[in-house]
C-alpha cells in the first residue's frame, strides 16, 4: 500500500468539517507544535525531511525557512501561495476543497516556526467556491481556539487572512503575488531581494505552495526522519500528480516519488494506461511550463533505465532528453494528438497572460504564437522552424521571471522531439489542415 501523508483521510465523510477532521487525528501537530516545540527545532525537522516546494521550483522548503531575514521589531509573513493556474495543475484546489483544515493545521504549525502573527492564503480568484470553504474552515478553527488570540493558551497569536488572487496566471508568481497582496497590479519583481528579506510590505515573508505547507502537519506529528525516509534520494515524501488528457483514469493521485512512470501511466491504481485503441505520443509531465518528452524518452532513460517520478529522473539528460516534475500536471497525448496545435495552444497562454514588463518575453511570446500560428493553419514559411529556435533561445534566461523560461521551453522541446511534424506542415499544408489531420510519420 502506498504512502498517503496528505491524502489518507480525504475520502472520510464531512472531513472538510473541523469536528470530523479532528476525530480523524487533525490539528494534534498544533497542539506538539505550540505545547512541545520551539520554531527552531520545527524548523530542524522540515530541514531534516528534506521537503522540496511543491509548487513548481522544488525550492528546498526548510532551506528556505531558514534564509527568513529576522530583523528586530519588523513582522514576518507567511503567504500560501494556493493561485495554482499552470495549465494541467489542479492538484491544491482538490486538496483545499475536499480537506481544508489540512491546509489550515499546516499554516499555523508553518507560521508559529516562521515566528508571523498574520498570514495570508492568496487563492486563484476564479475559485471562489473554496474560498467560501477555506473561510468556513477558519471560522470553525477560530472557534475552537486554534486561531485567533493567545491560541491553546500558549500565548500564541495568530490570524489567518483568505485574499482572493487577482485573476491572472502571473499573480501566482512569487513576488508579483506579493504585488497584487498589496492591493498593486501582479507586475513580478527582480530578485534579489527574494521574499525571505523583503518580501510583503518590504518585510522578510516565505512564501510556500498549498502542498508544501499541508505537509507541514505530518512532518510535525511523524519527524523529518519519517518524511525523508518516504521517496527516493533527494525527491523526498509523496506528491499529488494532476493527471489528464488521454488517460482512461484522469484524477488527482498521492504518489511515492521514485514510482516509475511507466507504473504510474499504465497501472490501474493510477492513471489506468492510455484511452482504450489508442497510442502513446509524448507526455508534458510536469504542467505546460516543462519540457515535453515523446512517449520512448518519457518512460525511458538514455541507460536503458526505467524513468522514474523524481526531480533527479525526470530531469535527467538535460533538456535533450529530460524534463522536470514541476508542479506534477502530468498530461498525457495519444496519437490523435497534434503537437503543432498543442505547441501553439501553450504559446497563445503565455502571450495572454505575459505582464508585458520585459521585451523578450513580451515581443517572443507574442512572435512565437503568430509563427505557430502561421504554421497550423497552412501559412508557414520555410524558415519558420529555425526562427522559431531563435526566438525560444532570445527568451530563456533573460526575462525578470519564469514566464518567459515557461513560455520558451515548450516550444524549444517541441521543436527538439517532433521536428518533422512541423515541417509536414510547412510541406503539406493542404493535407495538414484538414480537420482533424495530424502527422503519422513518413
Ligand atoms: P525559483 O527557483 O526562482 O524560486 C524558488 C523559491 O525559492 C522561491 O520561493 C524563491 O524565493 C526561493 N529562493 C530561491 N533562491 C533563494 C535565495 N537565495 N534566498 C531565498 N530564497 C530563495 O522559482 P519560482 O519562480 O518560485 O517558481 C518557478 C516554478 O513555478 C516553475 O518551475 C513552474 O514549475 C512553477 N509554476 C507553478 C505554477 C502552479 O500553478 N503551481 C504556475 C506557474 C509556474
Ligand atoms: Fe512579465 Fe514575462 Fe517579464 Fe515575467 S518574463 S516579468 S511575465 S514580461
Amino acid at each position: 500500500m502506498a504512502t498517503k501523508i496528505l491524502t489518507e483521510h480525504i475520502n472520510v465523510p464531512g472531513i472538510e468539517t473541523f469536528d470530523v477532521y479532528r476525530k480523524q487525528g487533525g490539528y494534534t501537530a498544533v497542539e506538539k507544535a505550540l505545547k512541545t516545540m520551539t520554531p527552531e527545532a520545527i524548523v530542524e525537522e522540515v530541514k531534516k525531511a528534506g521537503v522540496r516546494g511543491r509548487g513548481g521550483a522544488g525550492f528546498p522548503m526548510g532551506m528556505k525557512w531558514s534564509f527568513l531575514a529576522k530583523p528586530e521589531g519588523v513582522p514576518r509573513y507567511l503567504v500560501c501561495n494556493a493561485d495554482e493556474s499552470e495549465p494541467g495543475t489542479f492538484k491544491d484546489h482538490y486538496l483545499m476543497k475536499n480537506i481544508p483544515h489540512l491546509l489550515i493545521e499546516g499554516m499555523i504549525v508553518s507560521s508559529f516556526a516562521l515566528g508571523a502573527n498574520k498570514s495570508f492564503i492568496y487563492v486563484r480568484g476564479e475559485l471562489m467556491y473554496v474560498i467560501n470553504i477555506l473561510e468556513k474552515a477558519i471560522a470553525e478553527a477560530k472557534a475552537k481556539g486554534f486561531l485567533g488570540k493567545n491560541i491553546l493558551g500558549t500565548g500564541y497569536d495568530l490570524e489567518l487572512v483568505v485574499q482572493p488572487g487577482g485573476g491572472a496566471y502571473i499573480c501566482g508568481e512569487e513576488t508579483a503575488l506579493l504585488e497584487s497582496l498589496e492591493g498593486k497590479r501582479g507586475n513580478p519583481r527582480n530578485k534579489p531581494p527574494f521574499p525571505a528579506v523583503k518580501g510583503l510590505y518590504q518585510s522578510p515573508t516565505v512564501v510556500n505552495n498549498v502542498e508544501s505547507i499541508a505537509t507541514a502537519a505530518w512532518i510535525v506529528n511523524n519527524g523529518g526522519d519519517a518524511y525523508a525516509a518516504v521517496g527516493i534520494g533527494r525527491s523526498t515524501g509523496t506528491k499529488l500528480i494532476s493527471a489528464s488528457g488521454h488517460i482512461r483514469k484522469p484524477g488527482v493521485y498521492e504518489i511515492e516519488l521514485g514510482l516509475p512512470v511507466e507504473d504510474f501511466l499504465y497501472a490501474d491504481e493510477w492513471c489506468g494506461g492510455i484511452r482504450p485503441g489508442h497510442k502513446f505520443k509524448a507526455l508534458v509531465a510536469g504542467g505546460s511550463s516543462v519540457p515535453i518528452l515523446p512517449a520512448n524518452l518519457a518512460l525511458t532513460l538514455a541507460n536503458g533505465e526505467k524513468r522514474l517520478m523524481s526531480y533527479e529522473s525526470l530531469s535527467d539528460g538535460g533538456f535533450a532528453t529530460g524534463t522536470m516534475l514541476g508542479s506534477g500536471g502530468f498530461i498525457v497525448f495519444d496519437e490523435t494528438s497534434c503537437i503543432v496545435r498543442n505547441t501553439w495552444n501553450f504559446s497563445r497562454f503565455y502571450h495572454h497572460e505575459s505582464c508585458g514588463q520585459c521585451s523578450p518575453c513580451r515581443e517572443g511570446t507574442g512572435w512565437m504564437e503568430k509563427v505557430l500560428h502561421r504554421i497550423e493553419y497552412g501559412h508557414g514559411h520555410q524558415q519558420d522552424i529555425d526562427l522559431l529556435v531563435d526566438v525560444a533561445k532570445k527568451i530563456e534566461g533573460n526575462t525578470i521571471c519564469p514566464l518567459g523560461d515557461a513560455a520558451a521551453w515548450p516550444v524549444a522541446s517541441a521543436i527538439r522531439h517532433f521536428r518533422d511534424e512541423f515541417q509536414w506542415h510547412i510541406d503539406n499544408p493542404s493535407e495538414a489542415t484538414k480537420p482533424g489531420a495530424v502527422y503519422k510519420g513518413e
